[in-house]
């Protein structure tokens, strides 16, 4: 930005000079990209024209060796900042006795943080920028499909350098989403205090569930209660009292006070509280809207993708906003889902209820107990040292040979998890992937077992993109779904290994019925908020009260189109109480999109051999998402292959009964 225009063409026309007229498109896009991003700090106009001299290769092999430089360069950065990483979230992360305070500040250091400004203050990316072009989704969708490897290495290394935000617009932008995210994770609600019909005691003394994970997951546990459906009724009013911000601020995170939801009053020891209760009114949206203002800030610093919207489409996801949102609609429209309401209806033997999106009883059951499975676990991995060492044996029951059973399991770690399982790839080529799962005292049970199923998929995923792919930049795979597929793969395997066959139809049916009702519901929440977003940038000086007034006519606005049709009421408002869409900066596509590529690569592996497929596709790295859909299945990113497997899973539901 700081560099005159004149400069600009002087520095373009000499480069010409001295390297002759075949590589003036080259110069031109070279010089250009460098000088965009080019500050007053980083030197003066005539600075600019000497490096751009100096670090312009147009020799093919110099060229190459520059590249070459960069790929083993930054595998070190990177790989050896993430081994601080992960070094420094180790109590965190794994289960090795009592935490230390000292331990969450460790966890807060991010060794990545001035990774970028580096880079450019030592000019490294001004040598990228000059000497790789910078390729848009459009071009790289376009002409990647015929691209040498090479070509998309350099591509991705281009990428890399993209964006130079000043600090203290990230760290503001850091800062709006963790204030954010800290309203969230501490919005409980006290459902022991609820005072129902004038009684108190809906629920065990002590249960306190966060808005709107704890609530969701507790509608969705109640169905197999023969009560539980004035309890579910009562947990819609109280999300339908938050999202419309009704609900009085006091009885947020707050166990001092009892709350009727139906009538909206507070009570203080069994007596109403007199005064008037103050309602939450709109911080639910200010928060919102302080992160689209953040976001602001950013859009003057990416002038190719110039806001947030653009940036989440066409940079982190990369598919097309309109892509996206044809694939939303698909999704929403399938015939299949009438016949799966009804198929609801008859199980639940009344009319559907608007909180029926979150129904589970299609859920395939395991056909033996738990406690059997857990015996079964317990027999084949009586610790977690088993089943590390056993991991060449079950990759051979998966189909890898001996040879890549080895060489797969010398590279994957596993510990015992302190939350939820997890799995923690690495980024260089020899360090290891870290394979994290929750054990209980009395050892290995199924739950853990079947977590640990699914992070190796995970961790196998990661050593085969990284350890056997060609270039650095190109390691990894296009996006999460992609690694939830092979995930989800190895976990639907889980008793195969343990030597129970489960490869029953019917249980294949239920599990095709129970993703699309789930595609369903995601796919609604997607389009509220991609709709908000847009609304917010209609409208960039809108107050948090017309933002939360907009929210719900866009949530009733998509029920009334799509889900009226299919469960029978109308205005509802609920698909906006998704916490993700107040603190996350329109993340929730990212699930619709997950469940279907996961889907449609599951799908597509029923009748192969799923070792070397699995190998062949990791192998293509992180292309865009189509290119390599186009490559490893030889389709586009579709929502027909789950729309069609329900469609025919509800057909032989019905012949069976
Ligand atoms: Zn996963």
């Amino acid at each position: 930005m700081g560099i005159p225009r004149s400069v600009i063409d002087q520095t373009i026309e000499r480069l010409v000079k001295e390297y002759g007229s075949g590589y003036r498109q080259r110069i031109h896009t070279g010089v250009h990209q460098a000088a965009r991003r080019w500050q007053k700090t980083d030197g003066s106009p005539e600075d600019f024209q000497e490096f751009c001299r100096k670090h312009f290769f147009a020799d093919a092999a110099q060229r190459r060796t520059v590249f070459q430089r960069f790929l083993d360069k930054l595998e070190s950065l990177y790989g050896n900042l993430h081994r601080i990483y992960r070094e420094f979230h180790r109590e965190l992360h794994v289960d090795s006795g009592r935490m230390s305070p000292v331990d969450l500040l460790f966890a807060q250091y991010n060794p990545f943080a001035h990774v970028q400004e580096d880079m450019f203050r030592t000019r490294l990316a001004f040598v990228v920028l000059l000497n790789f072009p910078i390729y848009s989704l459009a071009e790289k969708d376009r002409l990647g499909r015929t691209w040498e490897r090479r070509q998309w290495a350099e591509a991705r290394l281009a990428d890399m350098l993209v964006h130079r935000i000043p600090a203290p617009v990230q760290q503001q932008r850091s800062a709006a989403y963790a204030r954010a995210d800290e309203y969230i994770s501490h919005y409980n609600i006290f459902m022991d205090k609820l005072r129902i019909h004038g009684k108190t005691g809906w629920f065990p003394p002590g249960v306190h569930l966060i808005s709107h994970w704890g609530l969701r997951d507790e509608i969705k546990a109640l169905y197999p209660d023969p009560n539980g459906l004035t309890k579910q009724r009562m947990i819609y009013t109280i999300m339908n009292r938050i999202l419309r911000q009704e609900i009085p601020a006091v009885v947020i995170n707050n166990p001092d006070v009892e709350w009727d939801p139906d009538s909206n009053r507070v009570y203080r020891n069994g007596c109403p509280v007199s005064d008037p209760t103050l309602p939450e009114a709109d911080r639910r949206y200010q928060h919102l809207k302080s992160i689209f203002e953040a976001e602001r800030q950013v859009d003057a610093y990416t002038p190719d993708t110039p806001s947030l919207i653009d940036r989440r489409f066409l940079l982190d996801r990369e598919m097309e906003e309109a892509q996206v949102e044809a694939l939303i609609i698909d999704v929403l429209r399938a015939p299949v889902l009438k016949a799966l309401a009804r198929l609801i209806q008859n199980r639940l033997g009344r009319a559907l209820e608007p909180f029926d999106i979150w129904y589970t009883g299609l859920r395939p059951q395991a056909h033996l107990p738990e406690a059997e499975l857990d015996k079964r676990v317990q027999k084949t991995f009586p610790t977690l040292t088993a089943f590390q060492e056993k991991l060449p044996w079950i990759l051979q029951r998966l189909g890898f040979s001996a040879a890549r059973a080895a060489e797969l399991s010398h590279r994957i770690v596993v510990e015992p998890a302190r939350g939820a399982g997890h799995a923690l790839g690495s980024q260089m080529r020899g360090d290891s992937a870290h394979l994290r799962t929750r054990i209980p005292e009395q050892g290995m049970n199924y739950k853990g077992f079947n977590t640990a199923m699914h992070e190796l998929g995970h961790t196998v995923e990661q050593v085969f993109s990284l350890e056997y792919v060609d270039y650095y930049t190109l390691h990894g795979v296009p996006n999460t779904g992609f690694t939830e597929a092979f995930a989800f793969l190895f976990q639907s395997r889980d008793l195969h290994i343990l030597g129970l066959d489960a490869e029953d139809a019917a249980r294949l049916d239920w599990l095709y019925a129970h993703e699309m009702w789930s595609a369903f519901e995601i796919a609604g929440v997607a389009l509220v908020d991609m709709r908000i977003w847009r609304w917010m940038y209609q409208h960039p000086d809108a107050s948090a009260d017309d933002l939360k007034r907009a929210t719900l006519e866009i949530a009733r606005d998509v029920w009334n189109q799509y889900f009226a049709p299919v469960l029978g009421m109308k205005n509802q408002e609920i698909l906006a109480i998704y916490s993700h869409i107040i603190d996350a900066g329109m993340y929730i596509p990212d699930y619709l999109l997950g469940h279907l590529i996961a889907f449609q690569i599951f799908s597509y592996m029923q009748d192969k051999d799923l070792a070397s497929e699995m190998e062949r596709m990791c192998k293509l790295g992180r292309l865009t998402p189509r290119v390599w859909m186009q490559h490893a299945l030889g389709e586009d990113i579709s929502a027909r292959p789950m729309i069609e497997a329900a469609t025919r899973a509800i057909k032989n539901l019905k012949r069976r009964h």
